[in-house]
Protein backbone atom coordinates (compact mmCIF):
# COMPACT_ATOMS: atom_id res chain seq x y z
CA UNK A 1 0.00 0.00 0.00
CA UNK A 2 1.48 3.21 -1.17
CA UNK A 3 1.45 6.16 1.12
CA UNK A 4 -1.83 8.21 1.65
CA UNK A 5 -1.66 11.71 1.54
CA UNK A 6 -4.66 12.37 3.19
CA UNK A 7 -3.87 11.04 6.57
CA UNK A 8 -5.06 13.09 9.25
CA UNK A 9 -0.97 13.44 9.68
CA UNK A 10 -0.49 14.74 6.41
CA UNK A 11 -3.24 17.78 6.94
CA UNK A 12 -1.76 18.28 10.20
CA UNK A 13 1.80 18.63 8.41
CA UNK A 14 0.15 20.94 5.59
CA UNK A 15 -1.74 23.35 8.23
CA UNK A 16 -4.70 22.39 7.12
CA UNK A 17 -5.96 20.97 10.22
CA UNK A 18 -4.44 22.33 13.65
CA UNK A 19 -2.37 20.82 16.20
CA UNK A 20 -0.87 21.34 19.30
CA UNK A 21 2.89 22.07 18.82
CA UNK A 22 5.41 20.94 20.85
CA UNK A 23 8.28 21.01 18.73
CA UNK A 24 9.58 21.19 14.95
CA UNK A 25 12.58 21.57 13.02
CA UNK A 26 13.08 21.01 9.44
CA UNK A 27 12.99 17.07 9.75
CA UNK A 28 10.13 16.05 11.88
CA UNK A 29 7.28 18.03 13.91
CA UNK A 30 6.02 16.85 17.73
CA UNK A 31 2.56 17.61 19.19
CA UNK A 32 -0.03 16.56 21.38
CA UNK A 33 -2.18 13.64 21.23
CA UNK A 34 -5.77 14.71 20.64
CA UNK A 35 -6.91 11.80 22.60
CA UNK A 36 -3.95 11.75 25.83
CA UNK A 37 -3.43 8.17 26.89
CA UNK A 38 -1.36 9.35 29.94
CA UNK A 39 -0.71 12.79 31.47
CA UNK A 40 1.81 12.89 29.01
CA UNK A 41 1.25 11.74 25.28
CA UNK A 42 2.68 13.31 22.61
CA UNK A 43 3.47 12.24 18.71
CA UNK A 44 6.93 12.83 17.18
CA UNK A 45 6.49 12.61 13.34
CA UNK A 46 8.48 12.64 10.54
CA UNK A 47 7.90 15.45 7.97
CA UNK A 48 8.61 13.51 4.75
CA UNK A 49 6.00 10.64 3.44
CA UNK A 50 6.88 7.25 5.31
CA UNK A 51 3.53 5.10 6.28
CA UNK A 52 5.16 3.53 9.14
CA UNK A 53 8.89 2.22 10.63
CA UNK A 54 9.64 0.15 8.20
CA UNK A 55 8.92 2.23 5.51
CA UNK A 56 10.94 5.04 6.78
CA UNK A 57 13.76 2.48 7.74
CA UNK A 58 13.86 1.34 4.00
CA UNK A 59 12.91 4.80 2.31
CA UNK A 60 14.55 7.44 4.32
CA UNK A 61 18.00 9.11 4.63
CA UNK A 62 20.24 8.70 7.20
CA UNK A 63 19.74 12.05 8.31
CA UNK A 64 15.94 11.46 8.48
CA UNK A 65 16.81 8.80 10.97
CA UNK A 66 19.07 10.17 12.93
CA UNK A 67 16.51 13.28 12.96
CA UNK A 68 13.72 11.37 14.14
CA UNK A 69 15.89 9.44 16.56
CA UNK A 70 16.89 12.70 18.32
CA UNK A 71 13.43 14.45 18.57
CA UNK A 72 12.83 11.35 20.54
CA UNK A 73 14.81 12.16 23.08
CA UNK A 74 14.65 16.00 23.21
CA UNK A 75 10.48 16.23 23.03
CA UNK A 76 10.83 13.70 26.29
CA UNK A 77 13.07 16.54 27.67
CA UNK A 78 11.12 19.40 26.79
CA UNK A 79 7.77 17.85 28.26
CA UNK A 80 10.12 16.65 31.45
CA UNK A 81 9.79 13.10 30.98
CA UNK A 82 13.39 12.31 30.25
CA UNK A 83 14.39 11.87 33.53
CA UNK A 84 11.75 9.79 35.25
CA UNK A 85 11.48 7.66 32.21
CA UNK A 86 8.63 6.94 29.69
CA UNK A 87 7.32 5.04 26.80
CA UNK A 88 8.19 5.69 23.02
CA UNK A 89 6.06 3.19 21.07
CA UNK A 90 5.25 3.32 17.59
CA UNK A 91 2.44 1.06 15.83
CA UNK A 92 3.07 -0.83 12.70
CA UNK A 93 0.29 -2.20 10.66
CA UNK A 94 -2.99 -4.02 11.15
CA UNK A 95 -1.82 -6.63 13.94
CA UNK A 96 0.24 -3.71 15.50
CA UNK A 97 -2.90 -1.69 15.87
CA UNK A 98 -1.95 1.59 13.74
CA UNK A 99 -4.78 3.84 12.88
CA UNK A 100 -2.98 6.77 11.32
CA UNK A 101 -0.81 5.61 8.49
CA UNK A 102 2.12 7.87 8.73
CA UNK A 103 4.65 6.72 11.09
CA UNK A 104 4.93 8.34 14.56
CA UNK A 105 6.36 7.34 17.97
CA UNK A 106 3.96 7.75 20.81
CA UNK A 107 5.81 9.38 23.88
CA UNK A 108 3.51 8.50 26.94
CA UNK A 109 5.07 9.85 30.88
CA UNK A 110 4.24 12.19 33.21
CA UNK A 111 3.28 8.95 35.32
CA UNK A 112 3.87 5.34 35.49
CA UNK A 113 3.22 4.10 32.06
CA UNK A 114 1.99 0.79 33.23
CA UNK A 115 1.72 -2.62 31.53
CA UNK A 116 3.76 -2.88 27.73
CA UNK A 117 1.32 -4.82 26.22
CA UNK A 118 -2.72 -5.55 26.88
P1 LIG B 1 -1.96 4.85 16.23
O1 LIG B 1 -3.11 4.02 16.72
O2 LIG B 1 -2.00 5.05 14.73
O3 LIG B 1 -0.62 4.38 16.73
O4 LIG B 1 -2.14 6.26 16.92
C1 LIG B 1 -2.82 7.33 16.33
C2 LIG B 1 -2.93 8.42 17.37
O5 LIG B 1 -3.30 9.61 16.71
C3 LIG B 1 -4.01 8.15 18.43
O6 LIG B 1 -3.40 8.16 19.72
C4 LIG B 1 -5.00 9.30 18.25
O7 LIG B 1 -5.55 9.77 19.46
C5 LIG B 1 -4.16 10.35 17.53
N1 LIG B 1 -4.92 11.23 16.66
C6 LIG B 1 -5.86 10.87 15.75
N2 LIG B 1 -6.32 11.97 15.11
C7 LIG B 1 -5.65 13.03 15.62
C8 LIG B 1 -5.70 14.42 15.36
O8 LIG B 1 -6.44 14.92 14.51
N3 LIG B 1 -4.87 15.22 16.07
C9 LIG B 1 -4.01 14.71 17.03
N4 LIG B 1 -3.24 15.56 17.67
N5 LIG B 1 -3.94 13.39 17.30
C10 LIG B 1 -4.76 12.57 16.60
Amino acid sequence: MSYDKNNIFAKILRGEIPCKKVFENDYVLAFHDINPQKKVHVLVIPKGEYKDLDDFNIKASEKEIVELNKAVTHVADLMGAKDRGYRALTNIGSDGGQEVPHLHFHIFGGEKVGKMVS
